[in-house]
C-alpha cells in the first residue's frame, strides 16, 4: 500500500468564540497573568484558512473584515505557519518544509472579543500540517496551539469548553441542542490589554496588594456551575439568566455607546445581552432561529450604527473543507 501524497493546497473553516461565562481573578504577581474561569462557545460565524505551497512565504487577507489585518510576520497566522515549520524542523526531522502562501477570508470582526486573530492561527496550523504531510497529531497541534495565545487551543477545539488557567487548558462541556444568537459588531475595535488595564483599575487590582487585601489577590475563579447546568439543559432562557462577564464593565467603561446597545437588545426582546469577550461586540442570545431575525431587524432599526449577523453554536472547530492535490 502507498501513502496518499500530501495535497498541495488545504482550506481549513475556523469558528469564531463567544465567553458565556468569564470570571477573571487578579493579575498574578509573578507574571501578570489573570486567571480565568471561563466557558467558551464557538458560533458559526468562521474565517476560511487556505495554504498552498508556493515558492516563498506569503500571506494575503481578504473578506468582509479585511481592512486594517496585518499581511505580514505580524499576522497570528504567520506566526503560526512558522512555529509550525519549527516543531517540523525539531521533532519530525524534516529540514526544511516547503514554503506556503496563506490566504485569510475574514469574515470574523478585528479586535471584537471574538478570539478571530486566534482562528486564523488555529486554521493555519490545521491547513500548513495537511500540506506538510500531517507529520504532527492533533494533539501535538494543541501544545503549539497554546504557545501561539490563550484562545488558539480552543479554536482548534470548538464546541463548548470550559478553560481556565489562562483559560487554555480546556475541558470539553456537556450540552443540549443549539443557541441562537444576534452579534452587534462596533464599527471601532476594543485592545485586549486596554480592557485588562480597564478591569484592574476598576477592580483596585493596579495597587499593590496589602496584607488585608491579598488573600483576595490570591483566590483563583470558581467554573461557573449554574451556566454549566443550564446547558445541559438545553435551556436557552436558563442559559441566558447565567450568562456573565466580569470585563463587561471595563469594556462598557471603554466603548459607553455599548450601554445602548445592550438596552437595546432587551427592548427588542432578547433573551439577554453580553459583551464578547473583551468586546466590544455583544452577544443578544435569542429563543430559536426566527427570534434571531427578529432580534436583528429591530436592532437595525434602533442601532442603525451597529453592524448584526445573525448565527448559531456551538459549532466545530478547525476543520479541513477542501483540499487539492
Ligand atoms: P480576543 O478575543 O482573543 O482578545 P479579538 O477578537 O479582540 O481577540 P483579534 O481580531 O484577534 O482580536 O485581533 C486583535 C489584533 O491582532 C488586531 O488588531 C490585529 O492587529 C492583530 N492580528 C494579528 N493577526 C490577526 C488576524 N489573523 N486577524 C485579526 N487580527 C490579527
Amino acid at each position: 500500500m502507498t501513502a496518499e501524497p500530501a495535497p498541495r493546497i488545504a482550506t481549513v473553516r475556523v469558528p469564531a468564540k463567544v465567553n458565556l461565562a468569564l470570571r477573571v481573578g487578579a493579575p498574578k504577581l509573578d507574571n501578570g497573568y489573570h486567571p480565568l474561569a471561563t466557558v467558551f462557545h464557538a458560533v458559526d460565524l468562521t474565517d476560511e484558512v487556505t495554504v498552498r505551497r508556493a515558492r516563498r512565504f506569503s500571506l494575503e487577507v481578504t473578506g468582509r473584515f479585511a481592512e486594517g489585518v496585518p499581511t505580514d510576520h505580524t499576522n497570528l497566522a504567520w506566526r503560526a505557519v512558522e512555529l509550525l515549520r519549527d516543531y517540523y524542523r525539531q521533532t519530525c526531522g524534516v529540514r526544511t518544509p516547503l514554503p506556503v502562501a496563506i490566504s485569510i477570508e475574514k469574515n470574523i470582526p478585528v479586535a471584537g472579543g471574538m478570539a478571530g486573530g486566534s482562528a486564523d492561527a488555529a486554521g493555519a496550523l490545521l491547513a500548513a500540517n495537511t500540506v506538510w504531510g500531517n507529520e504532527l497529531m492533533p494533539g501535538d497541534l494543541s501544545a503549539i496551539a497554546e504557545e501561539l495565545g490563550a484562545d488558539v487551543p480552543f479554536a482548534l477545539l470548538g464546541g463548548n469548553a470550559l478553560g481556565v488557567g489562562r483559560g487554555d487548558e480546556l475541558s470539553t462541556v456537556l450540552a443540549q441542542g443549539q443557541l441562537h444568537w444576534v452579534f452587534c459588531v462596533s464599527d471601532q475595535g476594543l485592545s485586549t490589554p486596554e480592557v485588562y488595564r480597564t478591569f484592574d483599575r476598576l477592580s483596585g487590582w493596579d495597587q499593590m496588594p496589602t496584607p488585608e487585601t491579598l488573600p483576595a489577590w490570591e483566590e483563583v475563579p470558581e467554573p461557573p456551575e449554574d451556566l454549566l447546568q443550564a446547558l445541559r439543559s438545553g435551556d436557552a432562557v436558563e442559559v441566558g439568566q447565567h450568562l456573565e462577564n466580569d470585563l463587561q464593565a471595563a469594556a462598557v467603561e471603554l466603548q459607553p455607546g455599548l450601554r445602548d446597545t445592550l438596552a437595546a437588545g432587551a427592548d427588542v426582546g432578547a433573551l439577554a445581552g453580553i459583551v464578547s469577550g473583551s468586546g466590544p461586540t455583544i452577544a443578544l442570545l435569542a429563543a430559536s432561529h426566527d427570534h434571531a431575525i427578529d432580534i436583528s431587524v429591530g436592532m437595525a432599526a434602533l442601532r442603525p450604527e451597529v453592524e448584526v449577523f445573525v448565527t448559531s453554536g456551538p459549532a466545530p472547530g478547525a476543520r479541513v473543507v477542501s483540499t487539492e492535490a
